[in-house]
Formats: structure tokens, sequence, C-alpha cells
């Protein structure tokens, strides 16, 4: 199938609360461009530098979602623009990215990832400190960053009851914050697993190869 038709089997096979992030990396603009020309809008990058090329190359009503690990010297190149960044798993990296849209005049919307999959690879907000951030009313300091939601990412295994249980805990705790915090977003399931994430609430998937095909690397 085409890039364009796998936008529309995802939009159209997903129940209508849940938001299609196409994750783009390593693909080309022309790719991206066969996604937009079917109608999507929301594209994830996982390297600040690609995702700020393709910003200044691209139609400027896309919302450019940054989905991978923030280097917090980084910040400041996609400050400007940024619509959602899904990965903020240290406080040090809200500090930085409210300084940089405080430079910028705008406030960021921002997930907090956190560590759910028993990898140790997979990076992520221990629970505990999840739970402390917003008990703790950290975030009142940092009036440029609102945290509009969670994000979590599972360990890559074919044990699907280990996958669920960990959607699961990241349900829970959204659930449990929900209200106080003012959450509205789920950020959770990719290609292999965004049937079982919507199954635990997700509000917003994150598909790449599974629309774009394979990605190479080089
Ligand atoms: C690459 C990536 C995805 C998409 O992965 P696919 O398996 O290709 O759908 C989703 N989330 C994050 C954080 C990623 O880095």
């Amino acid at each position: 199938m085409s890039i364009a038709e796998n936008i529309i089997r995802f939009r159209e096979s997903t129940p209508p609360q849940v938001t299609l992030v196409a994750v783009s990396k390593t693909k080309p603009v022309s790719d991206l461009m066969q996604a937009y020309d079917a109608g999507q809008r929301i594209f994830g990058e996982n390297k600040i530098q690609e995702m700020t090329s393709k910003w200044e190359e691209m139609p400027k009503d896309i919302k450019w979602h940054m989905i991978g690990h923030v280097q917090t010297n980084k910040v400041k190149y996609m400050a400007p623009f940024v619509s959602l960044v899904h990965a903020v798993d240290r406080l040090k990296l809200i500090k930085e990215i409210n300084k940089q849209a405080e430079a910028n005049n705008r406030v960021i919307d921002v997930l907090v990832q956190v560590k759910i999959a028993s990898e140790d690879s997979k990076f992520g907000m221990p629970v505990p400190d999840v739970i402390a951030l917003f008990e703790n009313k950290v975030l009142e300091n940092y009036p440029h960053v609102n945290v509009k939601g969670l994000m979590g990412m599972a360990t890559f295994t074919d044990d699907q009851k280990q996958v669920a249980a960990e959607f699961e805990l990241l349900e829970g705790l959204f659930i449990r914050f929900r209200e106080s915090e003012n959450l509205s977003i789920l950020s959770s399931g990719m290609s292999g697993d965004y049937q079982l994430a919507i199954d635990h609430g997700s509000t917003m998937i994150r598909v790449g190869s599974s629309i774009f095909g394979a990605r190479n690397y080089n």
C-alpha cells in the first residue's frame, strides 16, 4: 500500500479520540509530502536537526512533534516552532524548555515520558518521580512549560501480557492525575503495539514503519 493509503487506513480504523502522529524520521521530504497530501498534519521526528530542516522545507501548517530523547543543549533550535515534546524525562530538561520557551515568548506543550519498560535501555522518568513532580507542584515554577499528558514506550517483546501490563501502569498514572493536572494526552503505541495501547487508553499513537515502510539507517 502507498503512504497515502496507509494514512487513510489508520485514520479510518482508529477511534476518533486517537490522534495519529506520523513518525517520519529518516524519511525524505517527498515521502512526508505524500502523507501531507493525504491530509496528515502531525509529524514526529526524533532528531532536532532533521526536524528543523524538514520544518524549514515543508508547509507551515504542519505540527512538528519531537518524540525522541532531547539533549538539553539542542532545545534552543526547536523552541521557536515545536508543537509538542513527547519525551520530557528530567527536571533539567523542563528548566531548559521553560527558558527557551520564554525567550521565544511562548508556552511549549510537553508530555512527561514515564519509564514503563523493564529494559534498562529505555528512557523515561521513574514512576515515583512522576508522582512527586505532580504532588509537589514542581511545575508551577515553570510557567512556559505546559504538561499536557504522559508518554510511554513498552518493552520491545512478543509477550503481549507484559506489554499490556506496562500500558496499564501508564494508564493508571494518567487517570490518577488527569483531573488535578489537567492532562488530556496519553501518547502510547507504535506500529507493533498501537492496538494494545488504544485498548489501554492511548489518545495519541506514534506510527512510523506501518506508514512509511522500514527505515534505512546508514
Ligand atoms: C521510531 C519511533 C516510533 C515509531 O516506531 P515504528 O515502530 O516505526 O512505528 C514511535 N515512538 C518513538 C519514540 C520512536 O522513536
